[in-house]
C-alpha cells in the first residue's frame, strides 16, 4: 500500500502517536491515514496501546511501532575481531556475540564464519531465520555505499570489489545495507545522544584512523561513499605511510605506526592498539609522547574537517581513544589553534560515550534503517493484502 511507510515512519521517531497526532503531522485526511494504519495493523509492524495520558475522560487509544515484528541482524567487523548482535525492529541490541577472525584470511572464510556466528546467534535466540527483516554490516575498509562493494581497501587483503551485501542477502534472504565501520560508529554514537545533536563528527582511532560525519542528522557519504577519509590526506615530505604516500594521519597516529615506532625503541611486545594505552597507563615516558604527537597531527586533520562540515560535535573513538588524556589534550590543542572561531564557538570534543559497543549499535541502526525503508514498507503491505 503506497504511503503506509511513511506514516511508520512517524513512529520510529516517536514511541508513541495519538490518531489525531498522525493525522497532524502526516498532513493526510483522517480516512487515508486510518485506511493506513489499520493495513500496518494488520500486517503486524504497528501495535495499538492504551494511552496513559488521559484527555477529556475517555483513555485514547496510541499506536506504536512492534519492535518484535521481526529481527534483524548486525555485525561490527574489524580486521581481527568482529561483535554480531541480534536486534529488534527499532534497532535495540538483544543478544550478542564476539569472535576473533582475521580479514586477511580473505572474504570466503571471513564470510563463512559470519554466517555460522549469525546463525549461533538466531539459534541461541530460539529466533527463526525466516523473521530476519534486515542485515547491518560495517566493514574495516571503503564501502561503495551505493553497491555495497568493498573498494581498494588498503589492508584487507583479497576483499577489493567483494559483494558483502549480496552475500548476505543470499545468506539471510533479507535486505543488507553495508557500511565502513567509523559511519557505523557515527550512527551508533549520534543516535543515542540526549539531547540530540544533528552535526557530529567521529574519528575512529585505532591501529588505523577513519572517520563518520553526520551533517543535519544525515550519514554524510558524498558521491560514491568514500566522504571523510581523514586518516590518508598525504602532506609532502612526512612519514611514509602504509597506503604508499607520505605524510597521512595514520602515518603518525595510527596504532601500526605508533606500535611500530615504540617496537623500534625496545617495547618488543607492542602489537595492538591495546598494548600502546597499557603502556601509556604505566606512564611510559615514550608511550605518552608518541600518544600527544598522535593527538597533534589528529587535532590538524580535525581542524580540516571542521572547517569544510561545522560539527556541534566532535567524538574520538576506537581503541586508541582509551587512552584518554594524552591523545586528547593534543587533539584539543591543535583543533582550538587551527579552527576559525565560529566553528568552535560551542564546540565539544569527546570520547565514544558507547566504547566499543557503538559500531555494533549503529550497525544495528543500519539494519533497521533497510527493513523499515518507506518503500520496503509500501511493498510488504501490498503482498501482504
Ligand atoms: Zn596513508
Amino acid at each position: 500500500m503506497v504511503g503506509a511507510g511513511i506514516l511508520l515512519e512517524l513512529l520510529r521517531d516517536d514511541t508513541s502517536l495519538t490518531r489525531a497526532q498522525i493525522v497532524a503531522r502526516s498532513g493526510l485526511s483522517r480516512v487515508t491515514v486510518t485506511q493506513r494504519l489499520n493495513a500496518l495493523v494488520e500486517a503486524g509492524y504497528v501495535v495499538v496501546q492504551p494511552s496513559t495520558a488521559r484527555t477529556g475522560g475517555r483513555p485514547a487509544e496510541v499506536l506504536a511501532l512492534n519492535p518484535h515484528r521481526g529481527r534483524l541482524l548486525a555485525a561490527d567487523v574489524g580486521s581481527s575481531h568482529a561483535r554480531l548482535g541480534l536486534a529488534d525492529l527499532t534497532g535495540k541490541v538483544v543478544d550478542h556475540l564476539d569472535l576473533d577472525l582475521n580479514v586477511d584470511d580473505g572474504p570466503d572464510p571471513v564470510l563463512s564464519t559470519l554466517d555460522e556466528a549469525f546463525s549461533q546467534l538466531l539459534a541461541q535466540s530460539n529466533v527463526e531465520p525466516a523473521t530476519v527483516l534486515g542485515v547491518g554490516v560495517g566493514m574495516p575498509g571503503p564501502v561503495e555505499y551505493s553497491t555495497g562493494r568493498l573498494v581498494s581497501p588498503p589492508t584487507m587483503n583479497g576483499w577489493d570489489g567483494v559483494d558483502v551485501r549480496a552475500h548476505f542477502a543470499r545468506s539471510f534472504g533479507a535486505p543488507v545495507q553495508v557500511d565502513k565501520d567509523a559511519n557505523i560508529i557515527a550512527l551508533g554514537v549520534q543516535r543515542v545522544l540526549d539531547p540530540p545533536v544533528e552535526d557530529v563528527l567521529v574519528v575512529k582511532v585505532g591501529m588505523g584512523i577513519g572517520c563518520g560525519i553526520i551533517s543535519r542528522g544525515a550519514i554524510l557519504r558524498g558521491a560514491h561513499g568514500a566522504a571523510g577519509d581523514l586518516g590518508h590526506i598525504p602532506r609532502p615530505g612526512g612519514e611514509l605511510c602504509r597506503c604508499g604516500q607520505h605524510g597521512c594521519a595514520e602515518a603518525t597516529a595510527g596504532g601500526w605506526a605508533i606500535a611500530a615506532r615504540l617496537r623500534d625503541s625496545g617495547h618488543a611486545d607492542v602489537h595492538s592498539s591495546a598494548d600502546i594505552v597499557a603502556l601509556a597507563s604505566r606512564r611510559d615516558a615514550q608511550a605518552l609522547a608518541l600518544l600527544r604527537a598522535a593527538g597533534q597531527r589528529l587535532g590538524e586533520v580535525i581542524a580540516e574537517a571542521i572547517g569544510v562540515v561545522n560539527p556541534a560535535l566532535v567524538v574520538v573513538a576506537g581503541d586508541l581513544a582509551r587512552a584518554e588524556e594524552p591523545l586528547m589534550a593534543g587533539v584539543r590543542e591543535r583543533v582550538y589553534q587551527r579552527s576559525h572561531p565560529l566553528a568552535t564557538r560551542d564546540l565539544q570534543i569527546i570520547t565514544s560515550p558507547l566504547g566499543a559497543e557503538a559500531g555494533l549499535r549503529g550497525a544495528a541502526y543500519l539494519a533497521s534503517d533497510v527493513a523499515l525503508e518507506p518503500s520496503r514498507i509500501d511493498a510488504a503491505l501490498t503482498s501482504f493484502a
